[in-house]
């Protein structure tokens, strides 16, 4: 008898409920990689997930041959393949952890039923959040909608929570089939965009370890103040090795407890809260599936977007060329690197959304194909929050400015010069605003708007205004 063990989203051998269970049941165990983007669709990976993925994947094979296997590929139905591999192997039994993606969910139900009456056990298991999204629940057995409520609920069962044992002494099925190579999947680009991920970024369950021990030694104590600063390495930058599992939550709340005891105090409560956050868009996708593509304030269904002339604004806006330095600072860096700091997120997803007025919707689909840690929940909420139509909005009539944040978050420029060099020579007086400048102050900086950069696609203070008429139409 062998039990298979679906690798999905969870790609790591420490604290891997799935393993643990599949180990429990005594089968030598055959690790399976099924790959099957059209079942995801329209939330298949995007370009960077994809770049990611590969090397996750490559990651994870290495980890399995060091330990006597490998990982078994294959491409297709994922419900026609796994039958396929029990039909080969004569497995009994079949676990994997859970995704909470709508679409993946049906799946992932229809697969079990399935399974279960061609006679395996198949089970699914919790290797991704603290808390399943239907644990944490208010007095009226309702979804919350508020972040601060959530979390007062969710934190006081904190100290329940603690990861599953690495397993040892593993007995591996032995695999007869050779399967795919992981470059058959055809997840790399094909033309060479990705040097900058290449730069940033080490995919695999030892570089997430690594980096969590490094933050969590380095950075936790500072991490409430620094938190809030993109010209300072002050955040983890663990959510692409979150969202494909290198790493689970439970294991980052155990390490974290080890370096401060009480993970709702000081230094870690202001991190462990960010986490929580990360738990409150699983249960707001998982109780509202309709999100992604809708608000989830109905109110927000009729609201008049400014759709004229999309693509044109929505080009500068990819490319980091609105002529606002913070928000080309952002989305440069999302270009460059995969990821983009949250305060800079939340300033490019308010600026697209109300001085540009162009619906939330287009900004997320950007986000998903060029984030390396692009999530179907965390994504979600964090337009809907910006944009003011989600849960726990921030007030539609909050708009960010982006020239006070700049000069709030950024204090001596180092982000905004960073990825926008072309104003490196600017004085900090006008580096968020060189549309301020005198032309003498751009002539010393070699600076002509226009030429180097552009000059601001929309007046703030003008655009701010109409926003808030848009959002008046709404009453
Ligand atoms: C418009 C917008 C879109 C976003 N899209 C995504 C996305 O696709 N994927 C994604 O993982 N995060 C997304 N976020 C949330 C947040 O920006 C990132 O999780 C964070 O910047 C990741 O950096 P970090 O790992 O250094 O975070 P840290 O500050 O070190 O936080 C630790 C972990 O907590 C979680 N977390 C932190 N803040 C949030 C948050 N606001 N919402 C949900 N989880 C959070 C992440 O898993 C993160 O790795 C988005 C935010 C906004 C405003």
């Amino acid at each position: 008898m062998t039990a298979i063990l679906w690798f999905r989203r969870d790609l790591r051998l420490d604290d891997n409920p799935a393993l643990a269970a599949a180990l429990a049941s005594g089968s030598p165990v055959l690790p399976v990689y099924i790959h099957a983007p059209h079942e995801e669709a329209p939330w298949a990976p995007g370009a960077a997930s994809r770049w990611w993925l590969h090397r996750s994947l490559q990651s994870l094979d290495r980890s399995l041959q060091e330990r006597g296997t490998r990982l078994w590929i294959t491409r297709g139905d994922s419900l026609a393949e796994l039958r396929r591999i029990v039909a080969a192997t004569g497995a009994a039994e079949v676990h994997w952890n859970r995704l909470y993606d709508p679409r993946i969910r049906e799946r992932d139900a229809a697969i079990k039923q399935a399974l279960r009456a061609d006679g395996l056990r198949c089970e699914s298991h919790n290797a991704s959040l603290l808390f399943e999204p239907w644990e944490i629940l208010t007095a009226q057995g309702q979804p919350y909608r508020v972040f601060s409520a959530f979390w007062r609920n969710a934190a006081r069962r904190l100290p329940d929570i603690r990861p599953t044992a690495t397993a040892q002494d593993i007995q591996w099925a032995s695999i007869e089939s050779p399967g795919l190579a992981i470059e058959d999947l055809a997840l790399c680009p094909r033309i060479d965009w990705d040097a900058g991920l290449q730069a940033s970024w080490t995919p695999g369950e030892q570089a997430a370890l690594n980096m969590a021990t490094r933050f969590l030694d380095a950075r936790l104590e500072r991490y409430g103040e620094d938190r809030d600063r993109p010209d300072v390495p002050g955040t983890s930058r663990l959510s692409p090795h979150l969202h494909f599992g290198e790493i689970g939550p439970r294991r980052l709340l155990e390490l974290t407890r080890a370096r401060a005891a009480d993970p709702t105090e000081d230094p870690a409560e202001p991190f462990v809260r960010e986490v929580g956050w990360r738990e409150f868009a699983h249960h707001l996708l998982y109780h509202f599936p309709q999100t992604p593509t809708e608000p989830l304030n109905p109110r927000f269904a009729d609201f008049p977007w400014k759709q004229d002339g999309t693509d044109t604004r929505l080009e500068a806006w990819h490319q980091g060329r609105t002529g606002i330095p913070m928000v080309d600072a952002g989305l440069r860096e999302l270009w460059h690197t995969g990821w983009m700091h949250n305060r800079a997120r939340m300033l490019v997803a308010s600026f697209l959304t109300k001085n540009l007025l162009l619906p939330w919707q287009k900004g997320a689909d950007w986000f998903w194909d060029t984030l390396v840690d692009a999530d179907l929940a965390s994504n979600t909420l964090g337009w809907q929050w910006t944009a003011g139509c989600g849960a726990d909005a921030a007030p539609y009539f909050r708009v960010f400015n982006p020239v006070l944040q700049g000069q709030r978050f950024d204090p001596d420029g180092a982000y905004v010069k960073h990825w926008c060099p072309e104003l490196a020579r600017l004085p900090l007086k006008y580096l968020h605003q060189p549309w301020t400048a005198p032309t003498a102050v751009l002539t010393a900086a070699v600076v002509t708007l226009g030429t180097d950069y552009p000059h601001p696609m929309v007046d703030l203070a003008t655009s701010r205004k109409l926003a808030l008429a848009a959002w008046e139409t709404l009453k």
